[in-house]
Parts: C-alpha cells; structure tokens; sequence
C-alpha cells in the first residue's frame, strides 16, 4: 500500500461512497488519474539525466559538509513529464469552466494580453538595468498610470504595491503619514462588518484599533450608525463600493462628507471596480486613497496564474506620502525617482517598481477595449449578474432584493430543514464539474452563497450554470441529502477534513519505516 501522508484519500481509495461506482485498483477515475506524491512514485536510485562522476573536491564553506543522502525522489524524464502534467489536470481554471467566486473577478485573461506581456523588449528586461535602456517600460508604466488616474478622477496613483491588500497598506501608511504630519497622530480606524478581512487585518498593521460598522437591513453601510462612531480619534474609514454583498453604497458621499468634517481620510477599498469603470469615478465621490486590483479589474491572471498588481490611486491631500520609486519624466527622458528628496515620503514598499508583467496586461486589457469597451466591462458584470440573481431567487434566498451590482448573494434560508449545509452544497457543486462560490461570507449573512459569473461569460454559459443549480436545489429540497452530505463523489480525493487539515496541516513528508 502506498504511504498516505497528508492525503485522507487518495491512491488507494479509502472513503466508501454511495455512488463512487467501482472502486478500481489504480484508484483511478476513468481518465482522471490519481497521482502520488514525488516522493512516492520517485526513487532515490534514479534520475533522468546523465552526469559525469563529480571528481574529488575541496569544500568552499569551510568544511561543511552533508553526512547523510539528501533523499530527493528521481524520475526519468517521462515520469516527471507525467507527474506535472497530471498534477496540472487536477486545477480547475479559469480556461476550463466558470469560476463563480464573489469579489474576485475570475474573468477571462484575453491571449492578446499574455502576446504583449511576452514580447522580448517587455519580457527580458531586468529592474537594474540603465534608465536610458528602459525608456518603453517607464513610458508604458507612465501610461497606465495615466489610465488609472483618468478612470478614477484622481490626481496620483502609487504602482508599486503588489496586490490588492498591499495596496491597502500603502493607502493607510499613506493616511498615517498625512495626519503625522500635522501632528495628528489617532488611532481607530472603521471598517464595515460586510468589510473583506484584508481591510481590519490591514488597520491592525498599520497599529490602528478597528471599529466595525453594522449594516443596514438592506446591506448597506448603516450612516446612522457611523456617524456616531466619528469622532476626533478616527483616522479613516475603509469602505467597499460596490460593497461585498453586490451593492452599490448609495450613501457613498455623506460617508466620505462625514469623515472629512471630523478630519479623517475616506479609504475605499476598489476590488470590485469592474462594476463601475468606465461609468462613476471615484475621485468625483470623496475617495482619498483606492486600491484598484489589476488581477481582478483589468483581468491579469491570479489565483495561482500569477502574481497581482494593486496600485492605488490618491487625492492630492496623500499624494506627497506616496511611496517611493515612482516614474517621472525628465527633462527629455522618462525617470525613476528612488529617494525621497522631499521628506514626505512614507518610503519603500517593494525593492523595484511594482510588476511590470502585470502591468502590461492590464494596459493591454484597457487597450484593446477601450473607453466603450470597458464601461460595457461594467454594464456586462452587472447584467450576468442579475440575471443569475433573477434566475434563482425563486428557489434560492437572494439575501438583497435586487438589483444587484456585479455578484449576486444568496445565504442557507432556502436549505432549511433539508439538512444540506452551504458547504454541502457547494461540495455537489464539485461534482457538476463547477468550482463553488465563495462560501459563508461576507459574514453578515448566514451561510452566504456569494456568486460573480463576471462579464466574460456567455449567456450560454451562465444558463448552463444557472441550470445546474436549480437542478442542485431541486434535488436539495426533493431530500436527496446523501448527494450532498458526501460530495464530492467524483473528485478524486472526495469529502476532505478542511478543518483539520487547515489547524492540523501536516507539511511534511517523512519517508514509511
Ligand atoms: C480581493 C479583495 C481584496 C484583497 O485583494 P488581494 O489582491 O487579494 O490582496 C480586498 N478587498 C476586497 C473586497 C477584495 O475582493
């Protein structure tokens, strides 16, 4: 038998299941291989390339050496070819099916995209070389920052900050700097309860003590309720819009009003901008700072298909404690600036510039579509997702009545006395062949299904996967529980232990006695 570490099921097909089928000796599923760690199928004794003897040699670390065998697994080449590749089939992709996880974005990433990203003069350039041989990079930097400054209606824009939470941190910093400055030095922060965790976790870096704001019964940020939470002490507000429950913060003015007569600075978090590009800017509604994730607006691949981008765009009030390097131009020429001449500065926040692969795809996105093209980015987003919204709430609890901006919400209402659970269900969805949702947040409500089809699926693609889930809910509600309560069947490692394996994780394989 085959050593198991780490997997509760797996090569040789532990879990019993109702409708599993045969169970077949190589664990497989059909042509869905079941595949064992490197360390499992490799072998100390092999290897696929062929070196000559390593002659006699002197140490250079002062004699140091290793007194035992590293035990690193060899393949020969085809093994090794078979085992990423087959690891490669067990992802789920945006390339191979809807990814309907809320405030994320997993749109498509346009193959135009990846063509400019991969051109020589973009792809095999390096941070350190000479200014005067980098003039395209720093001009194409420059022009995306043009974009996002127009888009936004906002003076500045800081590139460097390399993901949406990052962003977050420097808009704060940037926060903590400005009121430093003037001798200002407060200490709480609020936060929505709907808020996505990187906004308190990004306050409680930054030394700041979170407040949270309840939400209206119609899931909007209650301005009652923040109003009287403002005081002399509050440094900023963190607020989503649209917020993570698909709503559009209506209010959005009179919170931005209300934070400035007390002092204190409107942080708006712009992970969900693909609703509104191209149709609201956010400079004209009294944002001071806003992170814009280009892996999820100007669809950069993420989630394990690349690293992100969060610039973050400021009003002229930040603008001078924007971290350093930024891009200039010169006198003829385009520059980096990487010391802070003026002492405003909060300082560095990434080694180099920010990431330049990103930032050529998402120029490139914006690009190719253009002004129309991207406020129909908006228009689309928010038309998939009503529709999913009005296709499902007669079966499903729309947890908002809509409309709906870009994502749809749903919580467990409608699984009621079924004994099916939201994670249950999202399990089943598995076995459709659909990546679930994202699950039991944002947390104001109970066992929240929070659905984003984005603008980049067809209407026939979101009939599909409308179908399937009513489909699903029927069976749900028909008391075909077991369907649910064991999915996944036809993944090939099943129900997992989440649980435990996210407080008990066991990272590292030891090799059987
Ligand atoms: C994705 C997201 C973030 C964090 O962005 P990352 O790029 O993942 O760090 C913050 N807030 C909201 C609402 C998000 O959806």
């Amino acid at each position: 038998m085959m050593n198991n570490q780490g997997r509760p099921t797996g090569i040789d097909g532990t879990t019993e299941t109702s409708n599993a089928g045969y169970e077949t000796y190589t664990g497989n599923r059909g042509l869905a291989q079941v595949e064992g760690l490197i360390y499992e199928i490799g072998d100390t004794q092999r290897t696929g390339v062929d070196l000559p003897e390593v002659e006699e040699f002197e140490s250079c670390i002062g004699g140091v050496t290793r007194d035992n065998e590293i035990g690193l697994a060899g393949l020969t080449e085809p093994e090794a070819m078979r085992h990423y590749t087959r690891l490669s089939r067990k992802n789920y992709a945006i390339d191979l099916g809807l990814y309907p996880l809320g405030s994320c974005t997993m749109k498509h990433n346009p193959r135009l995209n990846e063509k400019v990203a991969r051109l020589p003069g973009v792809a095999d350039i390096h941070p350190l070389q000479p200014i005067s041989t980098v003039q395209g990079a720093l001009d194409l930097i420059d022009t995306l920052a043009h974009w996002l400054k127009t888009l936004t209606g906002m003076p500045a824009v800081a590139m460097s900050p390399k993901a949406g939470a990052h962003g977050e941190l420097c808009g704060l910093m940037a926060i903590r700097s400005a009121l430093e400055a003037k001798g200002d030095a407060r200490s709480i922060v609020l936060a929505p309860e709907s808020a996505h965790g990187t906004n308190p976790a990004t306050a409680a870096l930054c030394g700041y003590k979170v407040k949270p704001i309840p939400a209206t019964e119609d899931g909007r940020v209650d301005l009652d309720a923040m109003k009287e939470a403002l005081g002399p002490d509050v440094a900023a507000i963190m607020v989503t819009n649209p917020n993570t429950c698909g709503l559009f913060e209506r209010e959005i003015i009179e919170i931005a009003d209300a934070v400035h007569a007390i002092g204190g600075y409107f942080y708006c978090d712009g992970a969900n901008f693909n609703a509104i590009v191209g149709k609201v800017r956010p400079g004209d509604l009294g944002v001071d700072a806003m992170h814009i994730n280009l892996h999820k607006t100007f669809s950069t691949p993420h989630g394990g298909g690349g690293p992100g981008a969060g610039p973050v765009v400021l009003s002229e009030a930040l603008a001078p404690y924007a971290p350093i390097p930024y891009v200039v131009m010169g006198e003829e020429d385009f520059d980096m600036v990487e010391h802070d001449t003026t002492g405003k500065s909060f300082g560095r926040m990434t080694a180099f510039h920010g990431q330049m692969g990103m930032f050529t795809r998402a120029l490139a996105y914006m690009m190719s579509h253009g002004a129309d093209g991207l406020a129909r980015v908006a228009e689309d987003s928010v038309l998939n997702a009503n529709y999913v919204l009005a296709s499902l709430k007669d079966i499903m609890s729309a947890s908002f009545e809509g409309p709906c901006m870009h994502e749809a919400l749903f919580d467990d209402r409608f699984l009621k006395d079924t004994g099916v659970s939201t994670l249950d269900f999202s399990k089943a969805m598995i076995d459709e062949g659909y990546h679930p949702m994202t699950m039991y947040f944002p947390l104001v409500v109970h066992g929240a299904m929070l659905i984003e089809p984005t603008e980049s699926e067809s209407k026939q693609s979101v009939d599909q996967f409308i179908g399937m889930m009513r489909y699903l809910v029927e069976k749900a509600k028909a008391g075909d529980t077991g369907r649910f309560t064991g999915a996944p069947y036809n993944a090939p490692l099943k129900r997992l232990d989440e649980t435990g394996a996210a407080r008990n994780p066991v990272l590292r394989w030891t090799a059987a006695e």
